[in-house]
Order: structure tokens, then C-alpha cells, then sequence
């Protein structure tokens, strides 16, 4: 048989995940409306509703308004024996959250590491918060459907492995998902942190079936690309490295050994530390204090993120040449739309774009909260579990 081809077992397969996707999508719905949404036959849903609520992972929920005969009952995802776990591995702070199968947050815990701890040790601090966060909830493993990890680094999506994170040293090529299957028998997940963070904001902002792009402003600068409503991750889950890509080829030496990288311009802690050499300062000053100063018009601050925000301006409007994305969203900055540094960011982008652009480029700051940075790493858990197996459509 053709490897491409549908076998029965993947169309029952897929069928059934139609099924609870329909269901999940939905506060609460009869069995006639799943008929009618998903073309499938009232005895194909039945038995599908069936084998679903019989594993726990839907319910019925009350009964429908009907004129005439009986009320159908109407079936709703079970919010109390399946969760997802999340976790933010920012780092040195690292945050978890595990939420029902809806999405909503039923645990949530930050810890810090330190940036002397080892990296055996930051593991096990990892699989011990792990631990305490599933017995606080009073569950087992059964009743996980997976954990998602979002790296601040490179990541091989295709084996779940970290491969580097330039924050701690010796890290390289850390098989995260299989260190940690050993202590939890569950599929775990390791992605890029702006790309899960960016399902968060998508959740947030309702933006479900728009295109856009959302840059995660961050100790470094990710983004993550939203098309038709899904992440394009790349082919090794590193799309959208914008902080390292050149915007000058004779500046700064960056992190990562080439020059004039985005990050060497506009990151947070370039924005410190030009503050502090311009003030000739030896205290730093935090980055949501600068944003602050500039707003009250410190000429300084004004300065600084003025011209931090033309580099980020050439970077997206590069990124928006490529993509023909008109919607940015920076996450997370805590100023308005009318701060100096976005309005430097947004008149850059579209003077650059102003010969090819059909629409202005609209940037928008948003700020995650806390307890949201991780949330999308659960949303992610729920997306595959909910969305698998996808039917090969092509013949
Ligand atoms: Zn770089």
C-alpha cells in the first residue's frame, strides 16, 4: 500500500479528533450540530461521542431547547480529567502553568534559577516543580495529555531538543524531551518560547484567524509567524530569528559571533547599557523605568529609543517584505501606542515599505501577564492534541 494514502485506521482516526475539535470549539453543542458541521453520519458521531465520553474527555452538559419531541442533550469537553502543562523556561525565572482541556489556568508556580546553577541542576529543580505541580493538583500522569517547553534558544523541533541557549554555559544539544519522559511518560514538546508565547497573545487578542506577526521583546528579541491562524514554525522549529539577523555588517561584535545583529541595537539590555554610557552612569536603570523617562521626555531616553526603534523598524519591515504580514505585535512593552519608541518602530517600517506596501503597517505593543508567559505553551499541548491526525488531503 501507498504510504501517502489514508489508511482506515487514520480517517477513523482523524474523524474522531474532528469530532472533539468541533465540541472543543464550542461551549456546548448536539449531536445534529456536529452532523451538520463536520458532513459526517449521525451513527459515525454517536459511536465517536460514545468512545470520547467513555475515556472522560467529554460530558454531557444539559439538554438543548426544543419545540417539538425530546430535548437533545448537548455534550461539552470534561474540564476536570485531562490537563496540559506549560512551561516558560525565560530563564534565570522559569514559569509553569497547567491548564484544563478549555484552555483555563487551574495551576501556576515562577521559580528562579540562579546563572551559576549547573545545568544537571536546573534540570532536576525543572522535573521537581514538574512533580509538585501535578500532586497539587491531585492527578497522575494519566491525566496529562502533554507537557510544552518554550526555549529561549535554538531548538530542534523534529527530535524535542534544546540545542543551545547562550545564557548557560555548556547547554548545547540538551535532549530535554527524553531526560524528562523518564520521569514523565507523556508526549513533552520542546519549541521555540516566542513561538508559544505568541499562541498566548493570539488567545488574548481573539485573533484566531488573522495573519500576524508577534515579536517577543524579551532579554532577546523572537518572533513567531502567524499564517491562516497557524504557527509556521520552519522546517527546525527556529522561524522568525529576527534579533539575529544584520542591520548593519560593521557594527557591534553580538553574542552569537557576527556583527550589527538586530539585538546589538535595540535589545533591552542595549537600551540599559546605552543609557548608562550616555549619563556615564554606574547603576543600571531598568528598561521599563527608561520607557518611563521618555515618555516624560527625558531627551536622553528620547534619544536612545528613537534611534533603537529605527534599527527595530528596518528588522520588521524586512521581516514584512518577506512575509507580506501588515500586523505586528510587540510583547512585551509596557508603553502605549504613542511612545517614542513605537512611533519611531512604526514611521520606519512603512517609510521603508512605503513602495510596496498596499496598507499601512500597524505595530502593537501587548504585555503578556505574568502567569500568561507558559499558558501558551499549554495552548500549544492543546492545539496538537486536539488537531491530530491530520488526513493527507493531496490524491
Ligand atoms: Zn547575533
Amino acid at each position: 500500500m501507498n504510504s501517502k494514502s489514508n489508511t482506515t485506521h487514520l480517517i477513523k482516526t482523524a474523524n474522531s479528533f474532528l469530532v472533539l475539535d468541533v465540541i472543543r470549539k464550542s461551549d456546548s453543542v448536539t449531536v445534529e450540530d456536529i452532523v451538520r458541521i463536520t458532513h459526517l453520519s449521525r451513527p459515525t458521531v454517536l459511536s465517536i461521542i460514545d468512545d470520547w465520553t467513555q475515556r472522560d474527555v467529554i460530558k454531557r452538559s444539559g439538554y438543548a431547547e426544543s419545540n417539538v419531541g425530546r430535548q437533545p442533550v448537548l455534550y461539552a469537553i470534561n474540564n476536570t480529567t485531562h490537563f496540559a502543562i506549560g512551561i516558560d523556561f525565560e530563564f534565570p525565572p522559569i514559569h509553569l502553568v497547567i491548564t484544563d482541556l478549555s484552555g483555563n489556568i487551574r495551576y501556576q508556580k515562577n521559580w528562579d534559577c540562579s546563572f551559576k546553577m549547573e545545568k544537571d541542576n536546573i534540570i532536576q529543580l525543572l522535573i521537581e516543580n514538574i512533580q509538585l505541580a501535578i500532586d497539587a493538583l491531585d492527578i497522575t500522569c494519566d491525566n496529562i495529555i502533554g507537557i510544552g517547553l518554550g526555549i529561549p534558544g535554538t531548538v530542534d523541533a523534529n527530535h524535542n531538543t534544546s540545542e543551545i541557549i547562550s545564557r548557560i554555559p555548556e547547554w548545547n544539544k540538551t535532549p530535554l524531551s527524553e531526560i524528562l519522559s523518564q520521569h514523565f511518560p507523556i508526549p513533552i514538546y520542546v519549541r521555540n518560547d516566542a513561538h508559544l508565547m505568541s499562541l498566548a497573545a493570539q488567545d488574548n487578542l481573539k485573533l484566531a484567524n488573522q495573519d500576524f506577526m508577534y515579536i517577543a521583546y524579551r532579554t532577546g528579541i523572537g518572533m513567531a509567524i502567524i499564517r491562516d491562524g497557524s504557527l509556521f514554525e520552519g522546517c527546525h522549529g527556529n522561524s522568525g530569528y529576527i534579533g539575529h539577523t544584520t542591520v548593519d555588517i560593521n557594527g557591534d561584535l553580538c553574542s552569537c559571533g557576527n556583527r550589527g545583529c538586530l539585538e546589538t541595537f535595540a535589545s533591552k539590555t542595549t537600551i540599559e547599557n546605552k543609557y548608562i554610557q550616555a549619563r556615564n552612569l554606574d547603576t543600571r536603570i531598568p528598561f521599563d523605568t527608561l520607557l518611563q523617562l521618555a515618555d516624560e521626555g527625558e531627551p536622553i531616553a528620547l534619544d536612545i529609543f528613537k534611534t533603537a526603534g529605527q534599527y527595530f523598524g528596518i528588522a520588521i519591515a524586512n521581516s514584512v517584505k518577506l512575509l507580506d504580514i501588515s500586523t505586528v505585535i510587540v510583547d512585551d512593552l509596557s508603553c502605549k501606542e504613542t511612545h517614542i519608541f513605537i512611533q519611531s518602530i512604526e514611521e520606519t517600517v512603512n517609510r521603508y515599505c512605503s513602495s510596496y506596501a498596499l496598507q499601512p503597517i500597524k505595530i502593537i505593543p501587548h504585555q503578556l501577564k505574568k502567569e500568561e508567559y507558559a499558558l501558551g505553551a499549554a495552548l500549544f499541548i492543546l492545539d496538537t492534541f486536539f488537531q491530530k491526525p491530520k488526513l493527507k488531503l493531496s490524491v
